[in-house]
C-alpha cells in the first residue's frame, strides 16, 4: 500500500498515523503578545476525507470548545481514515475577553471570505479560509445561542444540497433547520469554495450544558462513521430521526418589563398556547404572550428583563402530529442516550 503524504500546515508536517497541535500565527496584540490559531491535526494512516471541526468563531460560545476537547479523547480516532482538523478556538481574542466579537467590535462570522489587507476580522477570516477551510471536504462549525439565550441542539444546513442533508441526518441532532446562508458568514464562504458545512447550535453562550455537549460529540462521531472515517465501535444511532423544519420565527415581547416564561426549549406548543407573561414592575400591566403557530421551541431567552420587541421564544414550524409522541421527554431521553461510545474515555 502506498504511504500517505504528510499533512502540511503552518510550516509544519504531520506524518500519517500521527497527531500534532500546530500554531498558525494570526497577529500580535498591542502589548506585543502573539496571537495564534491552534489547529490539532489527526492525520490518519489511511486515505479518506478531510473533516474540519471549528468552535468559538464567536468567542463566548464555549460549548463547542468542550465538544472539541472531548472529541479528541475519543478512541475511535486511533484508526482514523482521512484527516481531522480541529480548531477549538477560532476567535482567541473573544474567548479571552468572554466576548462574541473581535477587539475591533466586528463579528467574525460576518467578515468572510476576508482579505489580507482588511480589518482584523477580515484578516483572521482570510487566514482561516486559506489555511484550513479551503483544504477540507466537510466542515462542522460549533455554535451556541448568543448570551442570555439558549438553543435546543440543532443542525442548520442549506436546503440545496442533498449530500449535506444526508450528513445532517447522520448527525442526528433533535432538529435540523434548513436555513438560508447569511451574507459574510463562514458557511457562505465555505460553500462557495465547495466545502459542505453543518452548523451545530446548542446551549447558551458562556455556559456548558452536558446534554448539548453529548449531542455534539455523538453527532460528529456519527457523521465520521457515515463517511467511513471511523469504525462502528461504541457509536449508536440516534434514538429518533432528526426532525426537519424549514421555517422558524421568534415570538417577540409586546411590552417592556419582567418576563415569566412557562415553556422550555424542546417543548411542543399549539397555536394560542400561553407562552409567558410580561409585567411592569408594579404588576399593574400584564401582557400575555401566546404562540402564533403550532411548533417546537428551539430557542428561548433566559433573561427575564425584556424590552418591547425582544425575542422571547424561537419556534420551528413542526407539526406534533407528524412526529408521533415526540415530547420534551423523548427529546431529552434521546440526548441522555447519546454518550453510547466509551464514556470513561471521553469524560
Ligand atoms: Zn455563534
Amino acid at each position: 500500500m502506498a504511504t500517505r503524504k504528510a499533512f502540511e500546515i503552518g510550516g509544519q508536517r504531520v506524518a500519517p498515523g500521527t497527531r500534532k497541535t500546530v500554531d498558525v500565527p494570526v497577529s500580535v496584540l498591542s502589548d506585543h503578545t502573539p496571537v495564534s490559531m491552534s489547529v490539532h491535526v489527526v492525520h490518519g494512516r489511511r486515505a479518506g476525507p478531510v473533516l474540519f471541526v471549528s468552535a468559538a468563531v464567536h468567542g463566548d460560545e464555549i460549548i463547542g470548545v468542550e465538544i472539541a476537547r472531548r472529541l479528541l479523547k475519543a478512541s475511535n480516532l486511533d484508526g482514523l481514515r482521512g484527516t481531522l482538523l480541529l480548531v477549538p478556538i477560532v476567535n482567541a481574542f473573544g474567548f479571552l475577553n468572554h466576548s462574541r466579537y473581535l477587539p475591533d467590535r466586528r463579528d467574525l462570522n460576518r467578515s468572510f471570505p476576508g482579505s489580507p489587507r482588511g480589518s482584523l476580522a477580515s484578516r483572521l477570516a482570510e487566514i482561516f479560509m486559506s489555511e484550513i477551510v479551503g483544504r477540507s471536504d466537510l466542515r462542522i462549525d460549533l455554535h451556541s445561542a448568543a448570551i442570555h439565550r439558549t438553543n435546543l441542539p440543532q443542525i442548520r444546513v442549506s436546503p440545496s444540497s442533498l449530500e449535506t442533508m444526508a450528513l445532517a441526518r447522520a448527525f442526528g441532532a433533535p432538529v435540523t433547520i434548513t436555513a438560508k446562508l447569511r451574507e459574510g458568514s463562514m458557511r457562505q464562504a465555505a460553500q462557495e469554495a465547495g466545502v459542505d458545512v453543518l452548523l451545530f447550535e446548542g446551549g447558551e453562550a458562556l455556559r456548558l450544558d452536558e446534554m448539548v455537549v453529548r449531542s455534539g460529540v455523538s453527532g460528529i462521531l456519527r457523521v465520521m462513521k457515515s463517511l467511513k472515517m471511523v469504525g462502528n465501535k461504541g457509536i449508536a444511532k440516534p434514538r429518533k430521526p432528526t426532525l426537519l423544519a424549514s421555517m422558524s420565527s421568534w415570538v417577540r415581547s409586546p411590552a417592556g418589563g419582567l418576563l415569566r416564561l412557562f415553556k422550555s426549549a424542546g417543548e411542543f406548543v399549539q397555536e394560542d398556547d400561553l407562552l409567558g407573561i410580561v409585567s411592569d414592575p408594579f404588576g399593574e400591566v400584564e401582557s400575555e404572550v401566546y404562540a402564533p403557530m403550532e411548533g417546537l421551541i428551539i430557542g428561548r431567552t433566559n433573561l427575564p428583563v425584556v424590552n418591547e420587541g425582544d425575542g422571547l421564544i424561537h419556534i420551528a414550524e413542526i407539526k406534533q402530529a407528524d412526529v408521533v409522541e415526540d415530547t420534551i421527554d423523548s427529546l431529552n431521553s434521546q440526548l441522555l442516550a447519546d454518550p453510547m461510545f466509551d464514556e470513561d474515555e471521553i469524560i
